[in-house]
């Protein structure tokens, strides 16, 4: 691949002063991850799993508990979600907490209940693996590896899960670059996996008023550098459960394929991330509240192939 700056794209003509100079300028950037970037042959990345197609056309929201604690918690959830239109349910039975005291999952237990919650609704699976001896237990199980955010840079975890096949949901770390988000998705594709879907939970900043910021720019940046779906998760992102909705609004208007979002039967019980879990009133507000937007980008989807919609923004 070309790493000098010069790199052709058909889909940003421009030369160096127009929109061409300004994304070869981001591949320089980016130099260390060349094959997670858009380019000449590298088509948007869609990642299959069951009936639902991750970076393609559909919005694609996740939804589900921050643990699974119950058969009947998760079962509650997985139906309620299922019918707000959510396709892919989540739920943590490994939990990597910052605590050590805190509750740190069922384990086999909880991804036996998750499988039951396929069987029951039909919706594809996303759960974290934690280290690398878990990889084919988890693959055994879910649809979807999630790797966390303080995984993102567990190498010997992302090969594994690389070489499971699953597709891979890869969290940015709290304190991580953009570069080094791209970077652990590289290393991903490198060791035979290229089903990886970008999710952005928030960062460390000097704020402290919420669990995290919630870097925006990140996702319209790498919607347009990368091929990679980007989704965001915006229950870590903020912590607060009345900003859940807003930031999956704005996730959507920055052209985000998807959202991942805790949801709870009783969110105030949930024995993880309580502060940021929707209950199933609140969620099915948000769905309702996420509507335009995403009717919006589908419009703008479409308009981006209309030859006329092309010469009206010449
Ligand atoms: C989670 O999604 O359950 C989780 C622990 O998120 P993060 O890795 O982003 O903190
Ligand atoms: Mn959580």
């Amino acid at each position: 691949m070309d790493q000098g700056g010069t790199l052709d794209f058909p889909q940003c003509a421009g030369g160096e002063n127009g929109a061409g100079g300004v994304r070869s300028k981001w591949h320089d950037h980016f130099a260390d991850s060349p094959d997670v970037l858009k380019g000449p042959g590298r088509e948007q990345t869609i990642v299959s799993v069951l009936d639902v197609e991750i970076g393609g056309d559909e919005f694609i929201p996740m939804a589900g508990p921050c643990s699974v604690e119950t058969e009947s918690q998760l079962m509650a959830t997985a139906h309620h979600v299922r019918r707000a239109g959510a396709r892919i349910l989540r739920g943590g039975a490994f939990k990597p907490r910052s605590s050590p005291y805190s509750f740190q999952g069922l384990g086999l237990a909880g991804l036996k209940m998750l499988a039951h919650a396929r069987e029951e609704t039909g919706l594809a699976i996303v759960t974290e693996a934690m280290s690398e001896c878990d990889v084919p237990m988890v693959a055994e199980y879910a649809d979807i590896l999630q790797i966390g955010s303080r995984s993102m840079e567990n190498y010997s975890l992302l090969e594994a899960a690389a070489r499971s096949g699953k597709p891979i949901l890869l969290k940015r770390g709290m304190v991580a670059t953009i570069e080094d988000f791209l970077r652990a998705a590289q290393f991903v594709l490198d060791h035979g996996n290229p089903n990886v879907i970008l999710c952005e939970r928030g960062i460390r900043t000097f704020e402290t008023a919420l669990r995290n910021t919630f870097d925006v720019a990140a996702i319209a940046l790498l919607k347009q550098i990368s091929h990679l779906p980007v989704i965001a998760d915006p229950s870590h992102a903020c912590g607060h459960r009345e900003l859940v909705a807003p930031l999956s609004r704005i996730a959507v208007a920055a052209g985000a394929d998807g959202l991942l979002v805790e949801v709870h039967p009783n969110p105030d019980k949930a024995w993880s991330d309580a502060e940021q879990t929707l209950g199933f009133a609140e969620f099915d507000e948000m769905m309702a509240s996420l509507e335009p937007y995403i009717a919006l980008r589908s419009a703008a989807a479409h308009a981006a192939y209309e030859p006329q919609a092309m010469e009206a923004v010449g």
